[in-house]
């Protein structure tokens, strides 16, 4: 199954995003809690060289809570500063800006010892689609909404939101482009739901995700579709297209209908908490 992204997107995307890290001391990455792996750019290491980094672990309230606590453990004996988040709810935004402090506290003293005090921290949200930057930024700026406006030296149109009187936040994202290092890892984003679907074929991705879940989450799809696990995949999309009543015109199974139901089930939150890798 190949899974492909398109190159003029990602070229854009990387031009704007270099430009934009030029102003900023601190980096929010944010990471999908169900594919943490997976849904980190591959080049940000080199994108964000000197500066703090803040790790997001967004979506969480879909993710799997056992192994989002591995996940959190991973980044923190890595050296990060790494939160657990569900913006869409505006869950686990109290630590923030406690955090912001920790994963900047480096460059603060650095200032402070070239006599530059309260200079606040300039940082940047950024993610590949579809991982919640912008619900993160509208969760975390509802109440902090002034705009600082233009500042000399700073590109034209860009917006600065004060967070508080240490913060400013860039009120656009950076987009990130994903990682196809392996095909493993674009059928994961993929599953997420960050790749257009109508490059991908959905019964396949169906099938895929319906194995992996066989194997990492067993019982997941009897409970939701009384379909027998030791069914091949394909099958079990057929006797959900059975049961829903997924049918063409003229009365045949449409089985990319619900292979499309079962990707939405999975993305929603309706198959369980389910994170699909392990640091
Ligand atoms: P962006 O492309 O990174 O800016 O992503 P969006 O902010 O547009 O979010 C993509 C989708 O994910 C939207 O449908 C959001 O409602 C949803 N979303 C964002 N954050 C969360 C979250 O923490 N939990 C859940 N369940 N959904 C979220």
């Amino acid at each position: 199954m190949q899974v492909q992204w398109y190159p003029g997107h990602m070229t854009k995307a990387k031009r704007m995003m270099q430009d934009d890290i030029k102003l900023i001391d601190l980096v929010i990455e944010l990471l999908d809690a169900r594919i943490p792996y997976s849904s980190q750019n591959p080049d940000i290491d080199e994108l964000a060289k000197g500066k703090s980094r803040l790790v997001l672990l967004n979506k969480s309230d879909l993710a799997d809570p056992a192994r989002n606590e591995q996940w959190l453990k991973h980044y923190r004996d890595m050296g990060r500063v790494a939160l657990l988040l569900d913006s869409k709810n505006r869950k686990g935004f109290a630590p923030i800006s406690k955090s912001i402090e920790e994963a900047c506290r480096e460059k603060i003293e650095r200032d402070r010892k070239r006599g530059i005090v309260n200079r606040p921290v300039r940082a940047m949200v950024v993610g590949i689609p579809n991982v919640g930057k912008s619900t993160f930024i509208n969760s975390l700026t509802k109440k902090a909404s002034t705009k600082t406006g233009n500042r000399p030296g700073v590109t034209k149109g860009k917006q600065w939101i004060k967070l508080d009187k240490n913060v400013e936040l860039l009120d656009t994202p950076g987009i990130l482009w994903p990682k196809f290092e392996n095909e493993a890892i674009g059928i994961n984003i993929a599953f997420i739901g960050s790749i257009n679907d109508e490059i991908l074929d959905e019964t396949d991705l169906a099938i895929n995700l319906i194995d992996r879940l066989k194997k990492d989450y067993p019982g997941v799809i009897y409970n939701r579709y009384e379909a027998s696990e030791e069914d091949p995949a394909a099958a079990i999309i057929g006797s959900v297209a059975k049961k829903r009543g997924c049918l063409k015109k003229g009365g045949e199974i449409d089985h990319s209908k619900a292979a499309n139901a079962i990707l939405d089930d999975f993305r929603s939150g309706k198959l369980g908490k389910i994170t699909l890798e392990l640091p």
